[in-house]
């Protein structure tokens, strides 16, 4: 039996101590550890590790304060435009949906498509066409309004400026309404089986169909028991372009670099090198864990069978 391991995130970003008050931050902790102990009772159960990533997104879907499921960002038509992907290291299965709307669970929906549909990549309309079809729990547009992410479109909406959840100028705006954050999880079970998933609104105001590196395999999501399962958030436009969460798997596939280190090069010097903000997180077969970032701060989690465990958002 191999060690079993879970790491989670909520977002990173320029989060500092200073803007936050002691609710929100026990909100987010708190928030962070209901889904961190989900996931890791899947773990525990003998669950599989795709089955672990899954229950812990769903708790942080569910959670307004998470810009994923409920809580996702207003798009400049106003309305709510959803990515998720999944990944399963043990054969390479993969799902994935971009701009879906009124889904309760994305990462449900791309779990049906990983399992359940011919295909890897969902998008826009056909995408709930198929949730509708396969039975995916959905939700008017009422259950995704929150007043604090209306007003923090409406500040924007005139203009063609679109903005990451979590950008400095917006902080003191989104301390208002206490609210943050693409969400993913990655994990190790105990037959060495591992998996990521990631979920997200994407950026306030995006449009004409913007994608980000969540729902694109290999850039905000990817998983191989050879190599590693990772999940990323931040600037998704450079994610994209630095293939990130594949490229930490190729550094340790061909170069034989630790997960540490592999996730440490792409973060600290690839992203960095093209002002790509932002962090991941990720295991690899043997549950060892890593959880790194270059921004102020990222909302983040993991807890193994070895002994650690933590929820955390500060450097
Ligand atoms: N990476 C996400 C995107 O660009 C945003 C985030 O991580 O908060 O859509």
């Amino acid at each position: 039996m191999s060690v079993f391991t879970l790491a989670i995130h909520g977002g990173a970003g320029t989060i500092l101590k200073n803007d936050m008050t002691p609710e929100l931050e026990k909100a987010y902790l708190d928030g962070l550890q209901l889904a961190l102990d989900a996931g890791y009772a899947v773990l525990e159960e003998e669950g599989s590790a795709v089955n672990a990533v899954k229950a812990a997104l769903v708790i942080l879907e569910d959670n307004m304060l998470f810009n994923a499921g409920r809580g996702s960002v207003f798009t400049k038509k106003g309305v709510q435009e959803m990515d998720a992907a999944i990944m399963d290291g043990s054969n390479l299965e993969a799902g994935s949906v971009a701009g879906v709307r009124n889904v309760r669970n994305p990462i449900e929906l791309a779990a049906e498509v990983m399992r359940n549909s011919n295909h890897v990549f969902l998008s826009g309309k056909g995408a709930n066409d198929f949730a509708i079809k396969q039975g995916i729990k959905l939700e008017p547009d009422e259950y995704f309004f929150s007043q604090f992410r209306y007003d923090q479109w409406k500040d924007i909406r005139d203009s063609d400026n679109y903005s990451l959840d979590h950008t400095h100028q917006q902080l003191e705006e989104l301390m208002k309404d206490k609210k943050f954050g693409t969400v993913g999880a990655t994990a190790c079970d105990k037959n060495g089986n591992i998996a990521a998933a990631t979920s997200t609104g994407g950026m306030t105001n995006k449009k004409y169909g913007r994608i980000g590196d969540s729902p694109l395999i290999g850039c905000g999501t990817y998983a191989n028991n050879n190599t590693c399962a990772i999940s990323c958030t931040g600037h998704g436009e450079m994610f994209i372009r630095a293939v990130a969460a594949y490229d930490v798997s190729c550094l340790m596939e061909y170069k034989n670099l630790s997960l540490q280190e592999a996730m440490n090069i792409v973060v600290n010097e690839k992203l960095v090198n093209i002002k790509g903000e932002g962090g991941m997180i990720g295991v690899d077969a043997k549950g060892n864990a890593a959880l790194i970032f270059n921004s102020e701060g990222m909302y983040r989690g993991m807890k193994s069978s070895a002994g650690a465990e933590y929820v955390a958002i500060y450097k």
